[in-house]
This record gives C-alpha cells, structure tokens and sequence, in this order.
C-alpha cells in the first residue's frame, strides 16, 4: 500500500457562480468533477479542505492596472456578457469570484510558510495564466500565478521563484509579467504555437534584459505524449532547475494536453500527470524543502480532466 502525504485543496462553492453560459468550455461543472473525483480517490483519508480568502487589491496591483481592474469590474457589474472578447464570458458575480481564485493561491502560501510541509492545490476558476497586465484572454482575467509568485516574494521573501506551465497552451500572461524579470523564471511546455492558442511560446523566447535567459519554452508537436514531456523535464527542465536554484515553485496545472481533451492536439495520458507530479515531488524536496504550489488552469474533458488531477495529486503526495 503506497502512503500518502496530506494534500490540501483550497476550493469554493463560490468558484460555480462564475457562469460562462451553455456550451462554454471553462464550465462550473470542471470543479465538481475534480472534487467528486478526489472523494472516492485512495488518497482521501489525506485530503484537507480549505476555504480559500479574496486576495487584497495590493497584490493585484502587483500584477494588473488599475484601469484594467476597474474595467473588468465595471463590465461584469453592468451586466455585459462578456470582457474584451468573446471568449471571455462574464457575470454579475464574475469580478468578486476571479478575487476568489487569485486569493486561494495566497491562501495555499500561508499554508506552505505557516504549517511546514504543506501540498495545496488550488481547485479554482477562473483561470489565469494567459492574463496580462491589462488583457483578459483565453477565459482568464486575474493571472492567478503571477499574483502568487509577487505574494510568495513580498509577503515571504521569498526571492527566486520557479514556475513550471505545462498546460497545452503557452502562458503568455505569466510570461509577460515576468519577461525582464531575473528572479521569476517561468518554463513552459506546450502544443507549438504554429498550430496553437495563442501563437506564442516559440523556443527562442527567452526573456528580454535583466531577465533574459529566465524564461523556457518548450514546444511540442502536435501528437506528443509522455516520451516528449518526460524527455522535456528531465533534459531542459531539470538543468534549467538546478541553474537557476529556487527556493519556491509554482505549478501552472494544466490538463487540456490530454488525449481526449480536444482543446489541444497534444496526446497526453493520465499516466503522464502521475509521473510529472513525482518529478514535482522529487524538485521541490530537492531545492527548497518542498515548498511547491500548484495551480489549476485549464483542461475541459470533465472525466480526463479528474482523473488527470488524481493521478498528478497522487504523484505528488506519495511517499517514497
Ligand atoms: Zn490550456
């Protein structure tokens, strides 16, 4: 019988009162399955709930600006449908729950600082990671990430902060936040942005001034699977890790790279999931007394997307 560390997840009702209408993708329906799923899983005795609290405008600020911010409220206040795009569906509720979502990733630090070895997954909605300073896209409004790693450094002193993407799209939201930042790297696997949302990550991306060399694309063709990922995060993940010395990662989760998902082209296994989360496991002990906090972004195949988080949750908590 395998053991099992305690895993946190800091979740919401609330994260359901985001309605992005019929037919939409980024459905409420995404955390039930997830959480439905992780109830009957062999590692439920260790789960912990946590309610997750709304982040405070400063560390928004850290990230968005203020005219962004206004808009987006504004908008979802009115009643309008969506934010700068189709794509983006809003509500009434929309604006006090991405607050909620970017807050649970707070909440899930405090965990990590305050109780030692702590595992929180951030089962929220929406998500974040093509957010830029002052664009919404891709279904996301607050870049959930970006907000946490400027939390992790403030409030903690945390300086140097790794964050691993490996949704099948490229982060660009994160990317761009952290573009001419030495102390942020962001790695990213994902579907080549010739054939993907949203036509960026290309390999030679890496970061402009201060901050060059501190950000990693890795573009996979369309078909890739496990050799790919598991080649990516032992041959160029892994060195850029070690180079690069962090003392906090954070895990943009993003599981649209399965093979049923068709959201991407990638061919990802549930399997795979497990093995990054060992890989994520093994990083964080190594580096930085296991201080790692993952975050959901996308994956929309309701039954791939569950069983894809137990398997990575699985990967990550198991005792070796
Ligand atoms: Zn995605």
């Amino acid at each position: 019988m395998p053991e099992f560390r305690r895993v946190d997840i800091i979740s919401d009702p609330a994260f359901l009162e985001h309605v992005t209408g019929r037919d939409h993708p980024e459905s409420p329906e995404r955390m039930t399955a997830i959480l439905e799923r992780l109830d009957r899983s062999p590692f439920a005795f260790s789960i912990r709930r946590v309610a997750p609290r709304s982040v405070e405008r400063e560390f928004v600020s850290s990230v968005h600006n203020e005219a962004y911010l206004f808009r987006f409220e504004e908008t979802c206040l009115s009643g309008r449908e969506y934010f700068m795009h189709p794509d983006n569906r809003v509500c009434y509720e929309t604006y006090r729950v991405a607050l909620l979502s970017a807050g649970a990733c707070l909440t899930g630090i405090d965990l990590i600082e305050d109780e030692g070895p702590a595992l929180p997954f951030c089962c929220i909605r929406p998500p974040g990671h093509h957010a830029e300073a002052g664009l919404a896209l891709g279904f996301c409004f607050l870049n959930n990430v970006a907000i946490a790693a400027r939390y992790w450094q403030t409030r903690y002193g945390r300086r140097r902060i790794f964050i691993l993407d490996w949704d099948a799209h490229h982060g660009n939201g994160i990317q761009e936040v952290f573009d001419e930042d030495p102390d942020v790297f962001y790695a990213s696997i994902h579907e080549h942005p010739t054939f993907s949302f949203p036509g960026t990550g290309y390999a030679d991306e890496d970061g402009n001034g201060a901050g060059k060399g501190a950000t990693l694309n890795i573009p996979l063709a369309p078909g890739s699977g496990e050799r790919e990922v598991l080649d990516a995060l032992s041959c160029r993940v892994a060195p850029a890790i070690e180079a690069f010395g962090p003392e906090a990662f954070i895990v943009a989760a993003g599981f649209d790279g399965h093979v049923l998902d068709d959201m991407s082209g990638l061919s990802y296994t549930t399997r795979l999931y497990g093995q990054i989360g060992t890989y994520m496991s093994a990083w964080a002990e190594r580096y930085c007394g296991g201080k790692v906090l993952t975050v959901l972004e996308g994956g929309y195949h309701l039954e791939a997307l569950a069983s894809s988080v137990e398997a990575y949750l699985a990967g990550l908590s198991m005792k070796v």
